[in-house]
């Protein structure tokens, strides 16, 4: 069983059922009273066990008509119905959870635009379109790593930290149910950005790392940090949830499932696969999975122990339908 918040003994565990989380919703709430805001991601996993999460953004926007060298977080303001668009169709799809448009909405990644002091008002422009789309569906704050990586050791550690509190804060106050740092390939980024997001937030946290196949054929992330030391070092710094998102597709999957809940086991799995690796046909990015494709993947990694499925880069609504059918269908 995944239940992370039976076994008494996981401190990550305990704080979303405690009354200051409960507070927070009554008063978000009482603030929105339109929308009837969702229980805990965690909490959903209780009674329905398996739930399907949304597919790409960055190429849904490119879609739409986002260029090279553009700033994807700016539409949140400058094409507001192109981003709402975005996650209502997901929604359509059949999506249990949408993500926001924030992934590089830090105050690092933004400074490439000149946007570094707007840091928390376009994660919170973010999380309030999703949250406007999403109806009592959970919406994941999207947090992606600063980009500064290798140059860890020049940039103090406490500036990192704090450019994912504002980020995480902006979230929150946007609407965001879940902190969702994605795509990290180091273990003291993502436990940096884990620990802002636990601090700055009374909100769940989620961790995905990105893996690719090394040749000797095990799963790494571009730093080197296996599945089950990449899930460690999460569930250490404070994540809920952890998992594996873009990387190489669904096929590979599985395999970095099955570590990962060897590794943290009552920990719950998200996956967010990309359809397969790229291909660069006229400067133009081409993911050769179909939903079909990928749908037909997802079985296993539902076998290996994932409960939450859904799609990064190259997928689209039609693939998160596909997807959601197998998982409604799967028993385990
Ligand atoms: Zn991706």
């Amino acid at each position: 069983m995944q239940s992370c918040f039976e076994g008494g003994k996981d401190n990550a565990a305990i704080p979303f059922w405690n009354s200051k989380r409960e507070q927070h919703r009554i008063r978000h709430l009482a603030h929105d009273a339109g929308s009837m805001k969702a229980e805990s991601l965690t909490g959903r996993l209780v009674t329905r066990k398996r739930l399907v999460s949304d597919g790409a953004w960055g190429t849904m926007l490119q879609a739409r008509g986002l260029r090279p060298g553009e700033c994807p977080e700016l539409w949140c303001l400058t094409r507001r119905a192109d981003v709402m668009d975005v996650a209502r169709a997901y929604v359509a799809a059949g999506a249990d959870m949408i993500k926001t448009n924030s992934f590089g909405a830090n105050r690092f990644k933004l400074a490439f635009y000149g946007l570094s002091d707007r840091a928390g008002e376009l994660s919170e422009a973010a999380a309030a379109i999703s949250r406007e789309a999403a109806g009592d569906r959970i919406v994941l704050g999207s947090m992606g790593p600063t980009g500064l990586i290798l140059m860890m050791g020049d940039v103090p550690e406490a500036d990192i930290y704090a450019a994912f509190r504002e980020q995480a804060a902006g979230l929150m106050h946007g609407g965001a149910d879940v902190c969702l740092v994605e795509t990290m390939s180091a273990a003291d980024e993502a436990a940096l950005a884990v620990r802002a997001a636990r601090e700055a937030t009374d909100l769940e946290v989620a961790c995905t790392f990105t893996f690719q196949r090394t040749q000797t054929g095990e799963h790494r992330t571009m730093m080197g940090l296996s599945p089950a030391d990449a899930a460690r070092a999460a569930v250490e710094a404070g994540a809920h949830v952890v998992g594996a998102n873009c990387g190489q597709g669904m096929a590979e999957m599985a395999e970095i499932v099955a570590e990962m809940r060897t590794a943290v086991p009552g920990h719950p799995i998200l996956v967010h696969a990309n359809a397969g690796l790229p291909h660069n046909v006229n400067g133009v990015d081409v993911f050769p999975e179909t939903p079909e494709i990928m749908a037909a993947r997802v079985r296993e990694v539902l076998r290996a122990g994932a409960v939450i499925v859904g799609g990064c880069c190259g997928t689209t609504p039609d693939h998160v339908s596909a997807m959601a059918k197998v998982v409604r269908a799967f028993e385990g």
